[in-house]
């Protein structure tokens, strides 16, 4: 099974995903942990890209051509493998956050991203994604307090206010496969909300 773990800046991504492991392997499963953009060498050098600061703006075509040949990476070398030897993939990011911050942050066109999605994945898509949403000044709070401010994270509140809501807008396309966490209460409430998804999908 292929769970992913979504959410703008700030939401608790990274301890829920430990989380989310240790449950996962109380269950006695196989479980690899894995992220996006990133997952593989290759991945991961075109994650440093992006990440960088550079002499000239990335586009948001180039961004979003990075996003999927990371992508095409990370599924061929990391997720496929691992899901046919029967493995669980738990992996920080995927393609709803290519919706949500190319789609609704940088505005680039959906029909666009679906094709790629379409071209890059086949019919591969995650069995659960869990998104953890919180207000935008809860979680920019939150990343500022941390430090962890990068290229992505200077940008203005709107374009987060945006990631949220394209975020919210493909949970409610796709009940069935998502799971929307409310991260803004306290982590133990957190926690038992992504208990109650997952025991939906691993019982
Ligand atoms: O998941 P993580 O926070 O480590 O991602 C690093 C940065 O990459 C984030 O700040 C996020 O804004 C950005 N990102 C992006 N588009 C994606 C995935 C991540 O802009 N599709």
């Amino acid at each position: 099974r292929f769970i992913t773990l979504e959410g703008g800046e700030g939401v608790g991504k990274s301890t829920n995903l430990q989380f989310i492991r240790q449950l996962l392997v109380q269950k006695q499963l196989s479980v690899i942990l894995t992220r996006e953009p990133g997952g593989t060498e290759l991945a991961e050098k075109i994650r440093r890209l992006l990440l960088e600061q550079h002499n000239e703006s990335v586009t948001p075509e180039a961004e979003l051509l990075l996003m999927f040949a990371a992508r095409s990476q990370h599924i061929h070398h990391v997720i496929l493998p691992a899901l046919a030897q029967g493995q669980w993939v738990l992996s920080d990011r995927f393609t709803d956050a290519t919706y949500a911050y190319q789609g609704g942050g940088r505005q680039m066109d959906q029909a666009i991203i679906a094709w790629l999605e379409n071209t890059v994945q086949g019919e591969m898509r995650p069995d659960l994604t869990l998104l953890l949403d919180a207000p935008v000044e809860t979680g920019l709070l939150r990343a500022r307090q941390r430090g962890n401010l990068d290229r992505f994270e200077s940008e203005r509140r709107d374009f987060f206010e945006r990631v949220r809501q394209a975020y919210l807008a493909r949970a409610r396309q796709e009940p069935r496969r998502y799971a929307i966490i409310d991260a803004s209460l306290p982590l133990a409430d957190v926690q038992e909300q992504i208990g109650r998804a997952l025991e939906a999908i691993t019982s």
